[in-house]
Formats: C-alpha cells, sequence, structure tokens
C-alpha cells in the first residue's frame, strides 16, 4: 500500500529544513569562507555553474519581458478599442477630413497642374471658406477671370467659391461680379 506520509515525516523534514536554514543564518561568515575556498579550489566547475546560473537568469529575463509585452499589448490594444468605441464618430470625421484634404490636394496638383507649394496654399485657404460669402459649404475653385475668357489655371487666378456664389458669378470676373452685386444693392435701397 503506498504511502502520501502520515504528517509526521512532513514536519520532521520541516523542523530538519528550518534547523538548517538556522545553522546558515547563524553562520553566515562561515559559508562565505567556505564558498571562497571553494571557489578557489574548483575554478573551472566555479566558472561553468557561473555560466549556467547567468544562462538561467536570461532566459528567466526574457521570459518575463515577453509575458510583460503580452499582457501589456492586451492591455493596449482594449484601450484603443474602448477609447475607439467612445469616440467612433469624431475618429470616422477626422479621417474623413484628411482623405478629403488628401483627395483635394491629388486634385490640384494632377487636376490642375499645379506644383506642391500652390496645391498646399490652395489647400490652405479651402479651409478659410468661400471668398465671398465665407460658406463651407460644397465649395468649387473659380477662376477669377473665367476660363471662358482665357484665364489661366494658375494659382493667382483661382478662388474658393461655394457653389451658390460660383453660379452667381458665372461667366464675369471677380471685378465685374462685385460691380454687378452693387448694382442690384443700389437698387434694393
Ligand atoms: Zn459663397
Amino acid at each position: 500500500m503506498g504511502s502520501y506520509g502520515t504528517g509526521l515525516e512532513t514536519s520532521v523534514l520541516d523542523r530538519r529544513l528550518e534547523a538548517s536554514r538556522r545553522w546558515k543564518r547563524k553562520n553566515k561568515e562561515r559559508m562565505a569562507a567556505y564558498h571562497r575556498d571553494w571557489v578557489e579550489k574548483n575554478p573551472e566547475r566555479a566558472r561553468a555553474i557561473a555560466g549556467r546560473a547567468a544562462l538561467k537568469a536570461k532566459e528567466r529575463r526574457k521570459a518575463y519581458g515577453k509575458r510583460w509585452r503580452e499582457l501589456n499589448r492586451e492591455r493596449n490594444s482594449q484601450q484603443k478599442r474602448d477609447y475607439y468605441r467612445a469616440n467612433k464618430a469624431a475618429i470616422r470625421q477626422k479621417y474623413r477630413a484628411q482623405y478629403a484634404a488628401n483627395r483635394l490636394a491629388l486634385l490640384l496638383k494632377w487636376g490642375r497642374g499645379l506644383n506642391d507649394a500652390d496645391a498646399s496654399a490652395l489647400l490652405a485657404e479651402h479651409a478659410d471658406g468661400c471668398v465671398f460669402c465665407g460658406s463651407h459649404e460644397r465649395l468649387e475653385l473659380d477662376h477669377k477671370m473665367p476660363k471662358s475668357r482665357g484665364g489661366p489655371n494658375t494659382r493667382e487666378n483661382l478662388q474658393w467659391l461655394c457653389r451658390l456664389c460660383n453660379a452667381a458669378k458665372g461667366d464675369m470676373t471677380t471685378v465685374e461680379f462685385i460691380t454687378h452685386i452693387r448694382k442690384i444693392l443700389k437698387r434694393a435701397e
């Protein structure tokens, strides 16, 4: 019949371990001196043991680092998920705006044949809205001197107008359009 201990063996073992610990505590100096002696007499074996211990410590550090990164990754991605859930609308809006701006920059460069500096200057002006009324709704690139009258596709001849202002300006130059509006206002007085 197998025995898993009666409890007596365990207590004997405990007492022996405790006695050994006590002895080592009381004889710290003797233990250290003995250890130094042994290392001096067995340099090869001491080096081998130290090397194995260093390797084990390195492996422990690696395992610890790996676990830490795993735990952190889980925590980070959870934080990211929570943040995304809480700010879904704002984040989408931001990316949409970024996408629109990138698209606009490409259109200005390729569609209008503008260089980088002119394209980014016009892109910045787009954020200010319609040159005439300040609206930000459906902005269009207008030629101050209309294309139909030979107006060039240059940064100086381009401006952002909302769809309404652009339609009202039609074939007029900016100066002609303002003169036209003045006439209307004068009649309305
Ligand atoms: Zn406008």
